[in-house]
């Protein structure tokens, strides 16, 4: 748990014992808020340095999910019958998976596989816990401040950021990329939904924000936004075309879209540490990005 300026709480979720790998954001005040919860597994870490933050179950007033995969909405659950009075904010293609999970854990762990233990599932919500956000939509945090929602489709079709418009914070969530352990940022791109050109056109009205600061769910602050952001942008642009590019020289040939990928934006600078490579492979972000460009490809060849 960090303090940062602006009331913000840093909780480090832990996932798989692992620091730095997976955070959470709480906004203090008359309503706060946490930002995104993490696994189901890391449930009792985040309701642990909620307690810790002088957070008493009835005083959570928001669970604010970015999107709907479970290492951003797997513990809300489980926090929501923690914390009875908070009301669970979500993107709507999001909301009938946190009611209704089943599917979500399932095409989770499918793609997981034998690292889905350490992920876990996702406790129903009730639906009358559930709030669906349209773009624009402003959650009140208490004494004028609010937190705006950024519909901000790409890395899925219900992912969204929030803007803390007080303090110029913006949290990305998964939006802009993965900066761990010391690497470079570097674009988060996981099946089934990534959509490249969603999610440039994502980075333009995320730059327009002009935000002062910004956290990545993976992990923690951008030193500086602006360069982050260009950062996102130029190497989703590069990698989408070299995934494009590859599928139409042969179609369904991972090893060929991989190899076109990393030639066009290495990963090097991304793992140049060995934190970041232990937090990198933990638990195979690199390959579920290629699964994700390949899937795009195919997709976008389906629909020509
Ligand atoms: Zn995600």
């Amino acid at each position: 748990m960090d303090l940062h300026p602006g009331d913000i709480v840093q909780i480090d979720t832990m996932l798989a014992g692992i620091p730095g790998m997976t955070g959470v954001h709480l906004i203090k005040g008359p309503e706060p808020a946490l930002v995104d919860c993490g696994t189901q597994t890391s449930a009792p870490a985040v309701a642990a340095a909620l307690e810790q933050a002088g957070i008493g179950p009835d005083d959570l007033a928001w669970i604010v999910l970015t999107h709907v995969h479970l290492d951003h909405c797997g513990a809300a659950g489980d926090l929501a019958r923690a914390f009875p009075r908070a009301t669970v904010v979500v993107h709507p293609r999001g909301a009938r998976h946190l009611v209704d999970p089943a599917r979500l854990v399932e095409g989770t762990h499918a793609l997981f596989g034998d690292l889905s233990p350490a992920i876990g599932g996702l406790a129903p919500v009730p639906a009358e816990r559930v709030r669906e956000a349209a773009d624009g939509d402003v959650i009140p945090l208490g004494d004028g401040r609010a937190l705006r929602v950024v519909w901000a489709p790409g890395h899925a079709r219900h992912h969204m950021a929030l803007l803390d418009e007080g303090e110029g914070v913006l949290f990305a969530g998964d939006a802009v990329g993965v900066q761990m352990g010391g690497g470079q940022m570097y674009p988060t791109i996981p099946p089934p939904e990534y959509d490249v050109d969603a999610a440039l056109a994502t980075l333009d009205v995320l730059e327009g924000l002009g935000a002062s600061r910004m956290y990545v769910s993976h992990f923690g602050p951008a030193a500086e936004p602006g360069e982050a952001l260009d950062i996102g942008r130029r190497a989703q642009a590069a990698m989408g075309q070299a995934a494009r590019e590859a599928h139409r020289r042969a179609p369904g040939d991972l090893g060929a879209l991989r190899a076109a990928v990393d030639e066009a934006w290495p990963s090097d600078a991304a793992l140049s540490t060995p934190d970041a490579r232990v937090r990198w492979t933990a638990f195979n972000w690199l390959h579920n990005n290629m699964l994700g460009l390949q899937g795009m490809a195919e997709r976008e060849a389906r629909d020509a």
